[in-house]
């Protein structure tokens, strides 16, 4: 038996489609895009035609909105760091919560040292921010309000429309990082509310080291790196034509088949999670309701996520406890202590994100096998009984 990859918040494999489309432009159309001759024009073209799919795709208005980086970690640090130090002479305070990516929280922890303030919002018991705690913590010197569109680890998805109404009145600018949802949820920079929105293709079945960054006509970023004129002069370098095509035909794929696939994940997400309900001891975290449709995440009470996960590739399944960055040390993840979850509980967390080549026999196997595992751990764990 193959192994059964639940792990799709952490990353996808490229689909065929996007594989194919990228081909031409690592043989025939390899010409660097700034080139004046034939085979410079032919990667411009490439390149044209995916900054338009992806500008529309996002309901952005003109082609300069987007910004090609290499990938979703990127993007994030141009937001943070390219609109603070662009905006820094207006004031020097930034507002984030708890839950964010690293990407994310470091950047904007990083910013403190050159005299940035931050300000951390707490999340409720289900991941989410409050959209009044937003408004209060806005002063005068706020130049940036940075919140997740929807939670890598938990799934769930923030009231970003609603607080993007409330930044902007106060005339902060507003940024999402939307790597989870970017191919999941309909994508509308207008309808969301915000100035700056982050995507990364390798979580929508394109290819890795390459995303994007939406950036509102008339917001300033001071850029990352130097050197030649591409992006309008806010990010150098050669652009990575191949993945930036893969990028956008990835999204559009997953943009056309996006309401039939989410819900068929919707009814193999919600049989995992009642499956695994039953399992004494367990906790669901995250929101019910506004939640991705392919994320389930469960602590079991007693047991270590390493043992588990490690008993569950001997079975042929991968998936995740927290996130794949912080999975390998022995840190809980921080967003089930922002949601209020005790060490010992944080500790015994799964992640389980379906995806594309999951099935509904693949959610059998693992209500088959998980209960066993949890079962036989906690047989040899002192804490248990
Ligand atoms: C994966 C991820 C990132 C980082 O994207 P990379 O392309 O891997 O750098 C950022 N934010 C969220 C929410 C993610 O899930």
């Amino acid at each position: 038996m193959g192994q059964i990859y639940m792990d799709h918040a952490a990353t996808t494999a490229v689909r065929r489609e996007v594989a194919e489309a990228m081909k031409p432009f690592f043989t025939s159309k390899f010409g660097n895009s700034s080139s004046v001759y034939d085979l410079g024009r032919e990667a411009r073209r490439g390149l044209d035609q995916a900054r338009d799919k992806i500008f529309k795709l996002l309901g952005a208005e003109r082609a300069e909105e987007i910004i090609f980086t290499s990938g979703g970690s990127e993007a994030n640090n141009l937001a943070i760091k390219g609109v603070a130090w662009a905006y820094a002479n207006k004031g020097k305070h930034i507002i984030t919560s708890s839950i964010e990516h690293p990407a994310v929280l470091d950047t904007a922890n990083w910013l403190t040292q050159f005299g940035f303030e931050l300000t951390v919002l707490p999340v409720d018991e289900y991941g989410l921010v409050d959209s009044q705690k937003v408004a209060s913590a806005l002063r005068p010197d706020t130049i940036l309000v940075s919140i997740m569109h929807a939670n890598n680890e938990i799934g769930t998805i923030q009231p970003i429309s609603e607080i993007g109404k409330i930044v902007r009145q106060h005339g902060a600018l507003f940024h999402t990082d939307a790597v989870q949802t970017a191919g999941s949820l309909d994508l509308d920079v207008d309808e969301l509310n915000v100035d700056l929105l982050s995507i990364s293709a390798h979580k929508f079945y394109g290819p890795k080291g390459v995303g994007a960054l939406y950036v509102r006509r008339g917001v300033r970023l001071e850029p990352l790196i130097h050197g030649g004129a591409q992006e309008k002069r806010r990010r150098a370098g050669t652009e990575n034509v191949a993945g930036i095509v893969g990028m956008a035909t990835a999204l559009e794929l997953a943009q056309t088949e996006r309401k039939v696939e989410s819900a068929r994940l919707t009814k193999l997400r919600d049989k995992l999670i009642k499956g695994l309900q039953i399992i004494p001891d367990t906790k669901v975290n995250g929101d019910l309701e506004n939640r991705l449709s392919n994320n389930v995440n469960v602590c079991f009470k007693y047991i270590e996520g390493e043992s588990l996960l490690l008993n569950l590739d001997l079975k042929g399944i991968a998936a995740s406890s927290g996130s794949a960055c912080t999975s390998g040390s022995l840190d809980p993840s921080h967003v089930l202590l922002a949601m209020g979850l005790s060490h010992e509980i944080a500790h015994g967390s799964l992640r389980l994100t379906l995806g594309r080549e999951n099935t509904e026999a693949d959610v059998d196997y693992l209500l088959e096998v998980v209960p066993e595992i949890v079962e036989r751990l906690r047989a040899m764990s002192p804490l248990y009984q």
